[in-house]
């Protein structure tokens, strides 16, 4: 069967990692969570004390780009892979709000967008990949066979997310929460290197109201559509 290209973008916490998991599961597809590499060089940044809500030292950051490596491990037992700093599984320390706190602000700088975008198209020189993140129809695969531009209110995202930390017994609120979207959604928009936006041949989902499994069901005839031709 013919392999393409699936790129998977859109505001945070629309539920693209999720909708990406089981497209690759269903199609054998390897899948790249970009937001995962963003967030282990937020964390590699948070670690060296090179960023705090005071100052961001970008110059430091930038020099030490060399000394981090970022890989994904398949975990067999959970069914994805997960995202290895400098060898060492960092999967549940990215997920913290600290890291969400910061992310966007890393995510802007120009030589951490080039080192990670450079990997990114590496890993998906032989198509038959899913990935997922702001910028992988636009920049990373523009020729992706299938663009898919993921959105759902603000409100509907942070709730999504807060329940999902507090699941994982993180003490945040609701109030947090929201505020984190918007911030992010506010720089990722605006920011001058690769903001998020909609790449042309995109196809938009608000999935507000869509059921995982609905949403699931549409992008498969989408994908059996873009085969079959
Ligand atoms: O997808 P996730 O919400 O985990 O991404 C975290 C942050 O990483 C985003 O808010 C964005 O600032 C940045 N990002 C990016 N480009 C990507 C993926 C993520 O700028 N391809």
């Amino acid at each position: 069967m013919k392999k393409i290209t699936i790129a998977i973008d859109g505001f945070s916490s629309t539920g693209k990692s999720t909708l990406a998991k089981q497209l690759a599961k269903h199609l054998g597809y390897i899948y790249v969570d970009t937001g995962a590499m963003y967030r282990a060089v937020t964390l590699f940044t948070m670690q060296k004390g090179y960023i705090s809500n005071e100052f961001f030292n970008k110059e430091t950051l930038i020099n030490s780009l060399p000394l981090i490596k970022l890989y994904f491990q398949f975990n067999a037992d959970l069914g994805f892979a997960e995202m290895y700093l400098n060898d060492v599984n960092v999967e549940k320390e990215i997920r913290t709000i600290e890291v969400s706190n910061f992310v966007s602000k890393v995510a802007e700088v120009s030589e951490v967008r080039a080192k990670l975008v450079e990997q990114q198209k590496e890993m998906g020189r032989n198509k038959a990949i899913v990935m997922d993140g702001r910028d992988i129809g636009t920049v990373v695969f523009p020729d992706a066979e299938l663009k898919i531009f993921m959105t759902a209110s603000a409100e509907t995202r942070a709730q999504r997310r807060f329940d999902e930390l507090q699941a994982k017994g993180d003490s945040v609120t609701y109030e947090e929460v929201l505020k984190n979207v918007q911030d992010r959604d506010y720089i990722d928009t605006h920011r001058d290197d690769s903001p998020l936006v909609i790449a042309d041949d995109a196809i938009e989902i608000d999935n507000s109201y869509l059921s995982r499994e609905e949403q699931f069901q549409a992008v498969l005839e989408l994908i059996e559509e873009v085969i079959s031709n």
